[in-house]
């Protein structure tokens, strides 16, 4: 997810009073849409700007016709030109479910008819935190999630530029509940941080989180390729332990086949797996699996697809499979008198007087040549292990760590300075 930086912050907050959330979520099939006013609410036509007040409740039902929406009750009435607005005591819930202030509706491209809920930021913010760190985190760690929720959404918003919403309700934007989801505890975190903000250079941070560091946070350089002076890599003592939630799992030599067949390639038999790993951030930059006839590379984020990303929870991981880089291969140098086996794990050279550490590489002499000696790597023949710490992309704050961290009698602020150096932050963001 999350693939637009800085450049994409377009909005100036003050100058609208809610925000539109896409609820993906909440898409009905056949686009079937009931609408219950409880009490006096308006219908706003958006092609004239003209806002008609209804006094009772009532229901709606939305029909979708010869490619254009209606509303039963109202007529033949475009639903993509009308926006419903509740006054404070008006309940409004469609299909059963609570929407706070407001709906509109959208299209997507392949047609989908998406109802967009419109709300103001806090009472957005209010239903993400249950589902993002959960209603059960300590008080100053759902602070810091508010915090950090608030700016990731004002960095974000043209993120679904083309369609009629600016944020989608799932992963790929923050997972947002709804109004069922609030909690007494995520509300209070809410209002006790309402308006602040952090900034780098004046602007909204992009500020992004995961389950778990895995001990080590990401960096954005690695992800994005482009150096971002607040997403960087550094130990993170709050997220070891359990809280790098560390994982692993076994495929074997056909499964691992049988997934790159579903990418159109034949590598023949997997040979072996080689890694290619990011110096600052120790995760997985590439895979390079070498099989009998060719190989196959995966980068970057294609890497948790591949083996799927409740798997693979984060390119924190190491690979082993038997015989890798242990000493079931040996090699011996062979003198006059005697056979010795060099440990290529430490590096020694072999002499006319025997053997010693080179302290570099491993090489052979002979009279009239140097060889050098490769790490003894044997061939894959049974299963592939993935052992791994960290649940997501590990960029910014580590829930985990910070749930540790205000465990450890740590606010909130300094949650959100540690895991986002470089920002400022202030109270009163308009
Ligand atoms: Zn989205």
């Amino acid at each position: 997810m999350l693939f637009c930086l800085l450049s994409v912050f377009q909005f100036s907050f003050a100058n609208d009073d809610y925000i539109r959330i896409g609820r993906l979520s909440q898409v009905s099939p056949n686009a079937s849409y009931q609408l219950h006013f409880d009490g006096e609410h308006y219908i706003e036509n958006l092609d004239d700007g003209s806002v008609k007040r209804v006094e009772s409740t009532k229901d709606y039902t939305v029909d979708f016709e010869n490619g254009a929406f209606y509303l039963l009750n109202l007529g033949k009435f475009p639903l993509s030109e009308t926006r419903f607005f509740t006054s404070n005591d008006t309940i409004l819930t469609v299909n059963g479910k609570r929407y706070l202030s407001g709906i509109t509706f959208g299209q997507e491209s392949n047609g989908k008819i998406i109802p967009i809920e419109l709300l103001s930021l806090d009472d957005y913010i209010k239903a993400v935190l249950p589902k993002e760190i959960g209603s059960g985190a300590p008080i100053e760690a759902l602070k810091a999630q508010a915090v950090a929720s608030r700016s990731y959404t004002l960095s974000h918003f043209g993120h679904h530029k083309n369609s009629n919403y600016d944020l989608c309700d799932t992963t790929h934007c923050q997972v947002y509940g709804g109004y069922e989801v609030r909690t007494s505890a995520t509300d209070d975190a809410v209002d006790a941080t309402a308006g602040e903000v952090l900034l780098y250079n004046d602007v909204p941070i992009e500020a992004l989180y995961s389950a778990s560091s895995g001990g080590y946070t990401a960096n954005a350089e690695y992800v994005y390729g482009s150096a971002v002076p607040y997403l960087l890599s550094f130990s993170d003592p709050h997220s070891t332990g359990d809280n790098a939630v560390p994982w692993s799992f076994s495929l074997s030599q056909a499964d691992i086949s049988a997934k790159i067949n579903n990418y159109g390639k034949n590598i023949g038999k997997l040979v072996s797996i080689d890694a290619d790993y990011d110096k600052n951030s120790g995760r997985v930059k590439s895979l390079n699996f070498i099989g009998s006839k060719e190989k196959f590379k995966i980068k970057g984020s294609k890497i948790r697809a591949f083996f799927g990303y409740g798997k693979l929870k984060s390119l924190l991981f190491s690979i082993d499979y038997a015989g890798k880089n242990d000493n079931s291969n040996p090699v011996y140098a062979i003198s006059k008198d005697k056979t010795t086996e060099i440990d290529v794990n430490k590096s020694f050279i072999y002499t006319e007087k025997g053997i010693k550490e080179s302290g570099k590489e491993v090489c052979v002499l002979s009279a009239s040549d140097t060889s050098k000696l490769t790490k003894a790597s044997k061939n894959i023949t049974d299963s592939v292990t993935f052992h791994g710490k960290g649940y997501g992309h590990g960029l910014g704050m580590s829930q985990r760590g910070a749930i540790q961290m205000a465990k450890d009698d740590y606010d909130y602020k300094e949650i959100l300075e540690f895991y986002y150096p470089n920002t400022e932050l202030i109270d009163e963001y308009k």
